[in-house]
């Protein structure tokens, strides 16, 4: 009896019915042999190198199509490398000296060529090449294998992406309109794909386990991400039955538009400002659509990694503009770059680490590269002046790594001045609350800073020791754990108490049991998944806020578990 149902972590909501795309590993295994017909094999080569090309320019194509120049732009380098006539010149020789066939001698040059590149440790241009080659060498083994690469940017008919994981370059590559859900075998629900599925509004499934080995190329399934749930082999009533459900989803979607240009007001008058997380410039139109009220959280690492080296000081300073630009005066709350962790950056040669979440990343990076620093604040403080910027520094764990951040920031507006650059006169600088030591001396930050922003995503993390990516952990991730909840209370209480406002842009703030009890703590800006802030609108009308505050109280002062906050949350909101 095949298996019928898997469960997962629900991770972007939604519901879809269609064929398996799957995207495995491709097997390019094959046997060295010795050929007679030299000229036949060289003419294979040939033949590799002309089929090779014109599939990666159709996928480069598809990808500038449907996901812009930028994500495009790594294919241009695959292209360079295939019409260099050293490379495939190399490969031919090997097969005329040697006799042997075209795979075989296709892997000995490749293999030569990646180690002669990576051996050039310090220069991450050439760790780029390495990384070309072995890309390109794939996609012409796969030609002469006759085996299909999987390959997520042409993907042109509807389908449901199977992976055991999704970089984030993978997923940006999904093209939503044909990707209706994808499942991965691991993952967590705040891990950086299921992010990216959220704001690209694909409907994912993580954390599956086994999903990979469990289903075939084109099989249909069905992908209810409401609930975590996979249909594997379903029956034509399954399919009916969950044709009903999407087509209800649709309809609360619906209900839930007409919000788009309403106040997040609450039942009693209590106004809060939701607003959207985002990770490139092209989110912000999601942001707009479904009616944020600003950008919470700008991530701007994807800038970073969507690149082959390091983005220009005028690159990053036309996406902070369109950002600005496109949220038409609301604010923006830009982090700078959050790098390491699970975000890697390959032209950023960082040595491997036993605990890379809790290493050498994100303002421990930018407080001692300071070039690169730098270069993201002046094109910060350059797009100032194009709306409502607010900057935001990540990782923050003491006083004085925000200090320096801020004086770095001051040095640089001081230089544009002085070079005749207009810079705003009204930028917010503030903080992420995502580690614990931050969160438990938030009264002596909240002196200092214009804004916090809590992170719970990490916060939740370290607060716990449980690692956000790790599903054996996973039940120790405990959002509503009254001791996350004390922190997150501390952390408003303190900016409050000096006129400061409490924001909160890690995936709680969206998290509808969450959400009515951080009203109740007086959290100002709640920021999250755009297809999120719609539904937490309509949440939030519902909701009196002195009945969440008394709510709250309890949660923080009465339950003694995750659990029972859950109980408590889902009980006093059982009649909306
Ligand atoms: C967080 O940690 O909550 C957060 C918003 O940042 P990221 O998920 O990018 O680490
Ligand atoms: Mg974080």
């Amino acid at each position: 009896m095949p298996i019928t149902k898997m469960t997962g972590i629900a991770a972007s909501d939604g519901i879809a019915i269609a064929p398996v795309y799957l995207l495995a590993e491709p097997d390019l295994s094959f046997e060295t042999k010795q050929v007679e017909d030299v000229t036949a094999e060289v003419a294979r080569v040939d033949l590799a190198v002309t089929q090779a090309t014109a599939e990666i320019t159709a996928i480069r194509n598809t990808a500038a199509e449907s996901l812009g120049e930028e994500e495009a732009q790594v294919f241009d380098a695959h292209l360079m490398f295939l019409s260099d006539p050293e490379f495939v010149g190399q490969v031919k020789t090997k097969i005329e000296d040697e006799k042997i066939n075209a795979e075989a001698a296709l892997k000995e040059v490749s293999d030569m060529f990646v180690m002669m590149f990576s051996s050039m440790e310090d220069n991450p241009y050439m760790q780029e090449r390495a990384a070309d080659v072995r890309d390109v060498s794939e996609r012409m083994m796969a030609v002469l294998l006759g085996v299909k690469l999987p390959s997520p940017a042409t993907i042109n008919e509807e389908v449901i992406v199977v992976a055991h994981d999704l970089t984030p370059s993978d997923t940006a590559q999904l093209n939503k309109q044909f990707v209706k859900a994808f499942v991965t075998n691991i993952g967590g629900r705040t891990s950086h794909s299921a992010i990216m599925a959220r704001s690209l509004e694909i409907p994912a499934i993580v954390g599956t386990g086994s999903i990979l080995d469990s289903v075939a190329d084109g099989q249909v399934i069905i992908v209810d991400a409401l609930e975590g749930e996979i249909i594997t082999n379903p029956t034509p009533e399954d399919i009916e039955t969950y044709n009903e459900k999407a087509l209800a989803y649709e309809q609360q979607k619906a209900e839930w538009a007409k919000l788009v240009d309403a106040e997040t007001v609450t039942k009693d008058g209590h106004h809060v400002e939701l607003a959207a997380n985002i990770g490139t410039p092209k989110d912000a139109e999601g942001a707009v659509n479904n009616g944020a009220e600003g950008i919470g959280l700008y991530r701007t690492e994807f800038l970073y990694m969507d690149s082959a080296d390091f983005p220009t000081e005028d690159e990053q300073y036309e996406a902070y503009k369109a950002v600005l630009e496109a949220m038409e005066g609301k604010p923006v709350v830009v982090r700078t770059m959050d790098i390491g962790g699970d975000k890697e950056l390959s032209y950023l040669d960082l040595p491997e680490e036993m605990n890379p979440f809790l290493g050498y990343r994100a303002i421990r990076i930018s407080l001692d590269q300071q070039d690169m620093f730098k270069t993201q604040l002046r094109a910060l403080l350059r797009a100032s002046v194009h709306g409502a910027l607010r900057i935001m520094f990540p990782m923050i764990a003491t006083l004085p790594e925000f200090r320096e951040a801020k004086e770095i920031l001051l040095e640089v507006k001081n230089e544009l001045l002085a070079e005749g650059i207009a810079v705003s006169d009204d930028i917010q600088v503030g903080i992420m609350v995502e580690i614990p030591a931050a969160a438990v001396l938030a009264d002596q930050f909240a002196k200092e800073v214009d804004f916090f922003s809590i992170g719970t995503n990490d916060l939740i993390q370290y607060s716990m020791a449980a690692d956000r990516m790790n599903e054996r952990v996973s039940y120790l991730y405990q959002p509503y754990n009254p001791s996350i909840l004390r922190l997150i209370k501390n952390v408003i209480d303190a900016a409050h108490a000096e006129g400061k406002w409490t924001g909160m842009c890690g995936e709680m703030a969206g998290d509808q049991i969450a959400a009515p009890i951080l009203l109740g703590l007086g959290l100002d800006e709640f920021s999250m998944s755009a297809s999120s802030v719609l539904k937490t609108r309509s949440l939030f009308s519902k909701l009196n806020k002195s009945e969440m505050e008394a709510l709250a109280d309890v949660a923080l002062n009465q339950c003694t578990t995750n659990e029972e906050v859950v109980a408590l949350v889902a009980q006093a909101t059982a009649d909306l």
